[in-house]
């Protein structure tokens, strides 16, 4: 039994409390949770404000590679997707171990715990067959192994180049050419599920998706820009929510991811539906996406949770801030999420919406994953704990555990060492 001593620790029902004592099992769980004024001894003592392990719910981790080379000239979204072909097409199953393991060790330290992958790089570029053929998807379970972190990888289905549009060259290695292909190849272990957009799967196809899944987690891109929204309605005379809900793809095990453009009926179908929903506040502001209803979907029933996407930023706190920045600035009103919301966001509805609804909190039974904040940094000095959440950034976790084991501390992961050396070789690499 490892025990683990909080100075301060976030709790359910009552937020941020003083004293906690997090005992944990040989198998990495939480096995109790108590009040306990000062360390007892053998204690391994957290200082600061610890938070439950954040879920960071939709990654791309290739993306990575991109941070910091796609402002020149400004550009849109479409010039953003062009260089991320560019860069797609540089990857093979070695060189996306040595980057993904960089970048599950940036979110390692960073205090992400769980994350999703929506993983769509499948085959060699061109669209062959590698040998093994889920080589690609068996690199990112090998970077997230060697980070310490846990992955669900949404295997995602991928198939036209947009509606009624044929693969273009770049697009090709994505695509598994049919459903059946595809669910053969995926669906055999324990995966999730994703359908890229309703731009890259056609309606037939999502309904057969839909039939397949079986209870697994379910994601997909939904109206991210309003070219889709435009496009998905010359089409099908449906927005992509409703063609989605007409195709039954909506549900409890299903996350909307980005929901940025919606009309008031595609809120209420995704909340009366308890379809989930992933905002990337900051690859959202980065591609100059939009603000989307966050509070209104929420309050519809849908419970909501964070990715960093593109990674143009890997900080959990940053894009829970950002969250209710973009709510702020949309509205006009201070403090549409509580600072329980936001926790939330980040740890139990995340762990949810990656397949695992038992993590995320400090309870007995949940994955032991502690993530220890500083409230003495430059950033967080003078902060009460019970709002430390709108000024802490990911510079200020100071150490990580996950299932019951410390992966990282003081920046530095703890088996990978130092990940800005990790992630500059990996990435040079790439453009080399
Ligand atoms: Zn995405």
């Amino acid at each position: 039994m490892t025990t683990y001593w909080c100075e301060h620790a976030w709790v359910p029902a009552d937020g941020a409390v003083d004293g906690v004592l997090v005992e944990v099992d040989d198998g990495g769980r939480i096995a109790s949770v108590s009040r306990w004024p000062v360390p007892p001894a053998g204690a391994h003592v957290l200082r600061g404000l610890v938070f439950p392990g954040f879920a960071n719910v939709h990654s791309h981790a290739f993306h990575r590679a991109l941070r910091g080379r796609t402002h020149g000239g400004g550009g849109t979204f479409w010039t953003w997707r062009q260089g991320m072909y560019d860069l797609a097409s540089r990857l093979d199953p070695d060189n996306y171990l040595r980057l993904a393991t960089a970048v599950y060790a940036e979110m390692a330290v960073a205090g992400v715990t769980a994350v999703g992958e929506f993983h769509y790089v499948h085959h060699p570029p061109g669209g062959g067959r590698y040998a093994e053929p889920n080589a690609m998807g068996e690199a990112l379970r090998e970077a997230a192994t060697a980070a310490g972190i846990r992955l669900t990888l949404l295997d995602t289905l991928y198939l036209a180049g947009g509606i009624d549009t044929p693969l273009s060259p770049e697009q090709r290695r994505f695509s598994d050419g049919s459903v059946e292909a595809w669910a053969e190849r995926a669906l055999g272990g324990d995966s999730g599920a994703a359908i890229h957009s309703v731009r890259a799967v056609p309606r037939a196809a999502i309904a057969e998706v839909v039939s397949l899944v079986d209870g697994r987690p379910l994601h997909v891109h939904v109206s991210e820009q309003p070219a889709e929204n435009e496009a998905c309605v010359a089409a099908y005379g449906l927005t992509p929510v409703r063609l989605l809900a007409e195709s039954g793809a909506l549900g409890p095990h299903t996350t909307a991811v980005h929901a940025t453009h919606l009309s008031a009926a595609d809120i209420e179908a995704l909340g009366s539906t308890r379809t989930a929903v992933c905002f990337c506040p900051t690859t959202e502001a980065d591609l100059a996406d939009g603000i989307g209803p966050a509070r209104e979907l929420v309050d519809a029933g849908s419970p909501l949770s964070l990715g960093s996407d593109q990674h143009a930023v890997v900080d959990p706190l940053a894009e829970a801030r950002a969250l209710e920045h973009g709510e702020r600035s949309r509205t006009g009103q201070r403090g549409r999420f509580t600072p329980d919301e936001l926790v939330g966001a980040l740890t139990s509805a995340g762990h949810a919406a990656l397949g695992s609804p038992d993590a995320g909190v400090l309870a007995a039974g949940a994955p032991a994953d502690l993530v220890a904040v500083r409230l003495d940094s430059p950033r967080t000095a003078g902060c009460l704990p019970a709002q430390v959440v709108y000024a802490a950034t990911a510079s200020d976790v100071h150490t990580v555990v996950s299932n019951g084991r410390v992966i990282a501390a003081d920046g530095q992961h703890g088996t990978l060492g130092d990940v800005g050396a990790l992630l500059g070789a990996a990435i040079e690499e790439l453009w080399a």
